[in-house]
């Protein structure tokens, strides 16, 4: 017998696969997430493990010759205590000039979205030379960025700007090479001029391109205002 579906039924039909649909949709995201802070968490504790590790090492070997000097009678641990406290401030200020644990975080005391060093430059008259380049080169977001939580950071990196495998700003739509946060950019982004970066151009008035641009890239180039 051959059965026909109604109006009503073939809509139910439409809906359970729209609805398929988006949860197959929402699960591929997820997943992507979830692989993102994966990525993270694991490049976290592999250094957390590896620092741990060095520290109880040397730790071992520091509180071993402090007992063997005190028992020599070459040392007191009151004079070891107060020689430690001076070490240890010179030693702060000298982990802090070299920039030790640093995080990559910008401190900027302007708000992006009144920034007044705005760049401005014909990149649609360009980009076809320079495939928006300067979405390639490296930048660290500011506390405003993150905490707004609209432009994506590498979370294995913090708190670099989020780039895909190709290099590439995650926020860079592919082909028309425009920006999909624009109105939430960061300042960098805001405050670069290209037109002087040698990296990228010879000549930015002619339109000649720095023939070594892609080697440049590729080692992991700073964007620098
Ligand atoms: S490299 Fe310069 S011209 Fe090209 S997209 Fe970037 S800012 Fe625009
Ligand atoms: S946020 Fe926009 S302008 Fe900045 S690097 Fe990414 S795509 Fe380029």
């Amino acid at each position: 017998m051959q059965t026909e579906t109604t109006p009503h039924e073939a809509q139910e039909i439409d809906g359970t696969q729209d609805v398929q649909s988006r949860n197959g949709k929402h699960a591929g995201l997820l997943d992507a997430l979830r692989q993102e802070v994966a990525k993270g968490f694991l490049d976290a504790h592999s250094r957390a493990g590896k620092n741990a590790a060095k520290s109880l090492e040397i730790a071992s070997f520091c509180y071993a010759l402090i007992e063997l000097l005190e028992k020599k009678g070459l040392i007191t641990f009151e004079e070891l205590d107060d020689l430690q406290q001076v070490v240890r401030k010179r030693q702060v200020k000298k982990f802090a000039e070299q920039g030790v644990g640093e995080i990559a975080l910008q401190e900027f005391k302007q708000d992006k979205y009144t920034f007044d060093e705005v760049v401005e430059i014909d990149c649609e008259n360009r980009v076809h030379l320079c495939r928006a380049a300067c979405c390639r080169l490296e930048l660290a977001l500011s506390r405003q960025d993150i905490e707004e939580g609209i432009v994506k950071w590498d979370l294995g990196r913090p708190y670099l700007i989020a780039r895909d495998a190709d290099g590439y700003c995650r926020h860079l739509e592919r082909g028309s090479c425009r920006c999909t946060v624009w109105e939430h950019r960061p300042i960098p982004c805001r405050g670069y001029d290209c037109r002087n970066d040698e990296r990228i151009w010879l000549d930015f008035e002619k339109g000649v391109i720095n023939p070594d641009l892609e080697k440049l890239l590729d080692q992991r180039e700073e964007m620098t205002s």
